[in-house]
């Protein structure tokens, strides 16, 4: 085989070519970047948990990969000196139902091969003395932090030593069954061509030729981050999230380095770089996500207007630490924070359903293969992810 091309350099793009080099298939691996540098977008603008995969219901993309991908990546920071904090994580509730949530959580986890316990509160003290919940709680061992960008880095390096060939500053905006062709009309060929643009990978796919019943509604995640390093929790703290959407709602976590973060909020935003208010803006992008958020403020689809009012309140400070506080005994307000580089998640919609896609979407048509809906926790499952493509192009090509 001649020359595989993949279109994102974030880690999903990058631990696809590494995983790919490795079986010495193609001659070429060519790996292109619209922007100056590789993974600069959802890779290193996120939470760095590794999660351990209990929120996943069974038979999704999501179960079947992260429990597994969970092992590898912390044993692959492990391995390669990459900063990681052990912490683990507690899951708190507030009330009678959010114990049924947590119920059901801790039988999807078993399911999904998770290690994980259900623990009567009176316990909780022994894990961390501040968090607290209404009966139970989860506890998590295997949910650690790790370092974005060293990870990127060492990613990075791998690729260049394993003779990946990079293309960054190179924009694809076209493309056919047989060639790509960048924002300065340069064609370039392909004998099979990964799909791997994050938030723009819907996008993408449909000018290469593939109909789904998919638009794009991207949330941006605001953080605050402790001025100062911060022992006083010993575990990240989350809530119950609502499991009708792929948010986990506001909660604490520990970095890899021993900050406090609070966060992430689920703001709808207009464009997947909508990180400021006029950033990322796109005519025909931004003209097709504000169709979809007025059908789904206007009829409140999966709770759409109830998320918007509520997330809207998190632009102020105060209401982040106000919602952090309820998972915890210690007053958060007695923290300095600052606000800290956001992310947006760039979520499928379902228009025709009026649902949010939950799982990770694989497309393949001829000699592409599309991944879409690259959401979390695509980070801690890209290396399953890598190696899931990787078969699905040795068996297109056998
Ligand atoms: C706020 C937030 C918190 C998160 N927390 C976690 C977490 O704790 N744990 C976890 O597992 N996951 C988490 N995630 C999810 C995780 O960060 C992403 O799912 C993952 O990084 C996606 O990687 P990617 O390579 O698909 O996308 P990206 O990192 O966005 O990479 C895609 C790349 O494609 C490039 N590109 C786009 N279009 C083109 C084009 N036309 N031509 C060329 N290049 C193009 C972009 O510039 C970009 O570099 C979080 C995400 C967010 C936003």
């Amino acid at each position: 085989m001649q020359r595989l091309v993949i279109v994102g350099g974030g880690i999903v793009g990058i631990t696809i070519a590494i995983e790919i080099a490795k079986k010495n298939l193609f001659k070429e691996i060519l790996l292109i970047e619209k922007e100056k540098s590789l993974g600069s977008h959802a890779t290193v603008r996120n939470s760095g948990v590794i999660h351990a995969g209990f929120y996943y219901t069974e038979s999704s993309k999501k179960a079947e990969f992260c429990s597994k991908a969970n092992n590898l990546l912390r044993n692959y920071c492990v391995e390669n000196n990459i900063t990681i904090n052990k912490c683990g994580k507690v899951v708190v509730t507030k009330n009678e139902k959010e114990e049924e949530t947590l119920e059901l959580l801790y039988k999807r986890g078993v399911n999904n091969g998770v290690k994980l316990e259900i623990i009567d509160k009176k316990f909780i003290f022994d894990y961390d003395e501040y968090a607290k919940s209404y009966r139970n709680f989860l506890w998590s061992p295997n949910t650690w932090s790790a370092s974005p960008k060293e990870l990127l880095n060492k990613l990075i390096s791998e690729s260049e030593s394993l003779g990946i060939k990079v293309l960054t500053n190179t924009r694809i905006s076209d493309g056919t069954n047989e060639e790509i062709i960048d924002n300065k009309n340069n064609k370039i060929k392909y004998d099979f061509l990964i799909n791997a643009a994050g938030g723009y990978a819907l996008e993408l796919s449909k000018k290469l030729g593939i109909v789904s019943d998919y638009s794009l509604l991207p949330f941006k995640g605001l953080y605050l981050k402790s001025k100062k390093i911060s022992k006083i929790f010993k575990r990240h703290i989350y809530p119950v999230p609502n499991i009708n959407q792929p948010f986990l709602g506001i909660h604490t976590t520990l970095t890899s380095d021993n900050f406090l973060k609070l966060g992430p909020t689920a703001i709808p935003v207009l464009s997947p770089e909508n990180y400021k208010i006029f950033d990322g803006l796109d005519f025909g992008i931004s003209t097709q996500i504000i169709k979809s958020q007025i059908d789904c403020f206007f009829n409140n689809n999966f709770g759409y207007r109830d998320l918007a009012f509520r997330e809207i309140k998190y632009l102020l400070k105060s209401n982040i630490i106000k919602e952090a506080n309820k998972l915890t005994n210690f007053d958060l307000n007695q923290i300095e924070f600052d606000w800290y580089t956001p992310g947006i998640r760039a979520q499928l919609y379902d228009f025709k359903n009026k649902t949010l896609e939950m799982d990770f979407k694989m497309i393949e048509k001829d000699k592409q293969l599309h991944i879409l809906n690259s959401i979390s926790p695509a980070w801690t499952c890209s290396f399953m992810t890598a190696r899931y493509i990787s078969d699905k192009v040795i068996t297109f090509f056998n």
